[in-house]
């Protein structure tokens, strides 16, 4: 499996006025690439990367507007994801079943719900094709199944929205936000993941001095027995 992440720092465009493309991963196996998420920065654009099939985590602008022209191939989300979008002309639509490993394209993706949007139910996914299997949240404050679905995980792939600071707020019994990074670290420890990338980074990442920032994450992630690092647009991964 190969990773490249796409477009790692969409989240803060316009405070910065710097254009970088909206999050999203293409997974590389055999001769098919899937791209998971495809956000309005992408729209008229994603054609060029010439992606077997498209995931979708949820319905957010940053996540799935890219399809409002619709897709030249199958586009898979779970039933929520479906329900929320809005103003997506996608004609090839497939259901991904949540806690239903799916093949898609000779790689495996299994969805669990995490919390993030009331108006966007999301999901995070566990990809795996050959030996290889990763965990993949670009938003979320947590997962419900979070044992299961970080079982055996060789990278956790999260959100990088805010490092330290919390971004959750509580609307009537649900969370809505993202959880810090530090916050996600402590959950790779629990779960005996030893490794994490941080994508969709915001402001705090990425208005700060980036080495002292990359310093600052990894002491915090080795006080966890994680290593950690911070993905940038067009970083490989072969795994
Ligand atoms: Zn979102
Ligand atoms: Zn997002």
């Amino acid at each position: 499996m190969e990773l490249t992440f796409l477009g790692t720092r969409g989240e803060i465009e316009k405070r910065t006025r710097r254009h970088y493309m909206h999050t999203s991963l293409l997974v590389s196996y055999g001769d098919a690439g899937v791209m998971i998420d495809c956000g309005l920065d992408w729209l008229g654009k994603f054609e060029r990367l010439r992606p077997s099939a498209i995931v979708l985590t949820h319905a957010h602008p940053d996540h799935a507007w890219g399809l409002r022209n619709g897709a030249p191939c199958a586009v898979h989300a779970p039933q929520k994801t479906w329900e929320t979008l809005r103003g997506c002309d996608v004609r090839d639509r497939h259901l991904i079943k949540e806690r239903t490993p799916t093949k898609i394209c000779g790689i495996t993706f299994e969805a669990f719900s995490v919390e993030h949007s009331i108006l966007a139910p999301a999901v995070g996914y566990r990809v795996s094709a050959g030996r290889a299997s990763i965990f993949y949240v670009p938003d979320l404050v947590f997962i419900h199944d979070r044992a299961a679905a970080l079982k055996n995980v060789q990278i956790y792939l999260g959100d990088g929205v805010t490092v330290t600071r919390s971004f959750i707020r509580r609307r009537g019994k649900t969370l809505i936000g993202h959880s810090p990074v530090r916050t996600q670290l402590t959950w790779c420890e629990k779960e005996g993941v030893s490794q994490a990338i941080i994508t969709h980074c915001g402001s705090e990442i990425v208005t700060s001095d980036e080495r002292k920032l990359s310093a600052k994450l990894r002491a915090m992630a080795a006080e966890r027995g994680v290593e950690v690092r911070i993905a940038f647009d067009g970083m490989k991964l072969k795994l």
